[in-house]
């Protein structure tokens, strides 16, 4: 949970001359004003486009193709699977892709009300599913559930494979159940002002991906959908988690100003006079930069960050696209490599579940993120790994490149990921293609690996530790599902325990480790981080000035005897005690209550 928004999501709804005040939780700092844009979709996100009436005939093509394509996936599916009740299943979905009436009527849709297909597909299918689930006879009720997966299917068709080419209007407000991380990746060129959603956590990528890009956002709030219109206006407070709907003028006009006023800290010259940055007693740290976005290094650096500590590569990642191409790979590892210089850049490889991928062979998992994910799935389906593998090496000539393999649960994963290396290297080697030094690091973000951090540590050159996952697997919490985020204690005793086992083998084996996880880029957590012993913190470029004060602000001495009190708690919530005392006591200038644990 993040200790510094913890607002406790509540129903709290009241109109004030129209106005309805609604509390979530904020997860991403800013002022957001502007119109409502609604999302739908589970695999492939849309919204309702209005069309011009010359593009309507093109649409009813677009819609066309993907019928067919829906059609051929399915027969390609159903020949695979031996089971009967499988193939009565996709015999069902054929036929509501044939027929006539359902489709005819998606395209008059279109046709009447000059939309967009996935609109139309939406709305039709939405109606007829209702009509479905009014029927008292339990099995044809049931073809409700075929036309769900049918609908989603049309959708993801209509993704083709091609670029989504997607303008969004000026100060849109996007509001979803969940924004799936590409989904943001692609709305974010037109520049969104905020993000609402049902669901998600402080640490889910697409809130980490918000903070990475100066988006306000503000999750948990149920609902949302049925109670928004795209087009109506509303305020998305990202410090307090308010989101106001039906703004009166007056507020419109309030938050307007007060988004233009909010600073973006920006440390003076004198704050980045020193090029290392230390705590008062001069304990040297190592802040490095959590970074996506190749245009974002020169202000970490600028900044004070050295390299970049953690490249999420599997952004790059398209799920309409697949795969980035080896080719594609190389240029794009290559191009950050160089802008980053002797710092290096650490890359992790892809860390993907399988439900991400081109999906529509694949059963459901019931637990994605204790499933076929991560280093998992790259040793499972060795051809994209290989080929990612021989895309970092060729980018590692005359570049500081080095990969990161996620969700290590023991050494076994790293000695397989280092043969397959080295063979690709033998390969490359004898087509005399070229390649530099890389050194190889492990995530540490399984309770399994916290307890081999020393053997795991050996293997490899650094250790990156990484927190959001690590206090989702250690707790038990999902860290994407916002009814459980109560339960999403950074602060919990177990957690601190981890981390200072992880930063002790790293000290054992002297090895380096970076911690990478959004606690890092707290600065109430950092200082925690510095007194458990951490000397390397990786985060994104926006939380570097404040966690660079932070640091020197405070003596590694104090740190380390708040860090020896807190080791004394039993639970979460008397750690939290703690830090609130103590930090009030000691750094009491630093921290305000209301940037603490409540
Ligand atoms: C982590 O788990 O802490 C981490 C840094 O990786 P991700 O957030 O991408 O899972
Ligand atoms: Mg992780």
């Amino acid at each position: 949970m993040s200790a510094l928004n913890k607002k406790k999501q509540n129903d709290l709804s009241h109109h004030k001359n129209g106005e309805i005040r609604l509390s979530g939780r904020a997860v991403s700092r800013g002022v957001g004003v502007g119109r409502i844009l609604s999302l739908f979709g589970q695999k492939r996100q849309f919204y309702r486009i209005k069309l011009e009436n010359s593009k309507i005939e093109a649409e009813i093509r677009r819609f066309r193709a993907a019928v067919r394509l829906a059609k051929r996936q399915i027969k390609k599916i159903s020949e695979q699977k031996s089971g009967k009740s499988q193939t009565g299943i996709f015999e069902t979905h054929l036929l509501f892709l044939e027929d006539a009436s359902l489709l005819s009527k998606i395209e008059d849709f279109i046709k009447r009300q000059k939309v967009n297909a996935e609109w139309a597909v939406k709305i039709v299918t939405d109606g007829y599913i209702a009509d479905y689930k009014a029927i008292s006879d339990e099995n044809l009720r049931d073809r409700y559930i075929d036309l769900e997966d049918i609908a989603e299917r049309l959708l993801t068709a209509l993704g083709g494979g091609g670029k989504a080419n997607i303008r969004l209007e000026k100060d849109t407000i996007i509001v979803a159940k969940e924004v799936k991380p590409s989904t943001l990746i692609e709305l974010v060129q037109s520049k969104p002002k905020a993000i609402i959603t049902e669901n998600g956590g402080w640490t889910s990528h697409t809130f980490i991906l918000a903070r990475e890009l100066n988006l306000p956002a503000v999750t948990g709030m149920k609902g949302i959908l049925r109670r928004v219109q795209s087009g109506e206006n509303v305020v998305v407070d990202g410090f307090s988690g308010q989101v106001i709907l039906h703004p009166k003028v007056e507020t419109l006009r309030q938050y307007k100003k007060r988004a233009t006023q909010i600073r973006v800290e920006n440390p003076t010259k004198e704050d980045l006079r020193h090029e290392e940055i230390k705590t008062l007693d001069g304990q040297k740290i190592i802040i490095r930069a959590n970074l996506d976005f190749t245009k974002d290094y020169a202000e970490a650096k600028r900044l004070g960050a050295k390299g970049i500590g953690l490249y999420r590569s599997e952004f790059l990642f398209n799920q309409n696209k697949g795969f980035p191409t080896e080719k594609e790979q190389i240029e794009i590892y290559r191009k950050i490599a160089k802008i980053v210089g002797d710092d290096r850049i650490r890359i992790r490889t892809f860390d993907l579940s399988v439900e991400q991928l081109a999906g529509e062979m694949r059963e459901r998992e019931k637990n994605p993120a204790l499933g076929l994910r991560a280093i998992r799935l790259s040793l499972a389906q060795e051809k994209q790994f290989r080929t990612q593998l021989r895309a970092l090496l060729r980018a590692s000539w005359e570049n500081k490149l080095d990969i990161v393999l996620p969700m290590v649960s023991d050494v076994s994963e790293i000695l397989r990921a280092r043969e397959i290396l080295e063979q690709e290297k033998e390969k490359l080697a004898k087509r005399k293609i070229k390649f530099g030094e890389m050194r190889l690091g492990a995530m540490i973000e399984v309770p399994s690996a916290v307890f081999l951090a020393e053997q795991i540590a050996c293997e490899v050159d650094f250790l990156n530790l990484g927190t959001n996952d690590l206090v989702q697997y250690l707790l038990a919490v999902d860290r994407d599902n916002e009814a459980v985020s109560d339960w999403f204690r950074t602060l919990h005793p177990s957690v601190l325990r981890a981390v200072k086992t992880v930063l002790q083998a790293g000290e054992k084996c002297e090895k380096p480790v970076i911690i990478c996880g959004e606690m890092a880029g707290s600065s109430v957590y950092a200082a925690i981080l510095i007194g458990l012993g951490a000397t390397e913190l990786s985060m994104n470029v926006h939380s570097i000035a404040r966690v660079r004060k932070t640091i020197a602000n405070i003596a590694f001495e104090e740190a380390r005897e708040i860090v020896k009190e807190l080791e004394t708690c039993r639970t979460a919530a008397e750690v939290e005690e703690k830090v609130r005392s103590s930090f009030l006591e000691k750094w009491s200038h630093l921290f305000g209550i209301e940037n603490l644990p409540v």
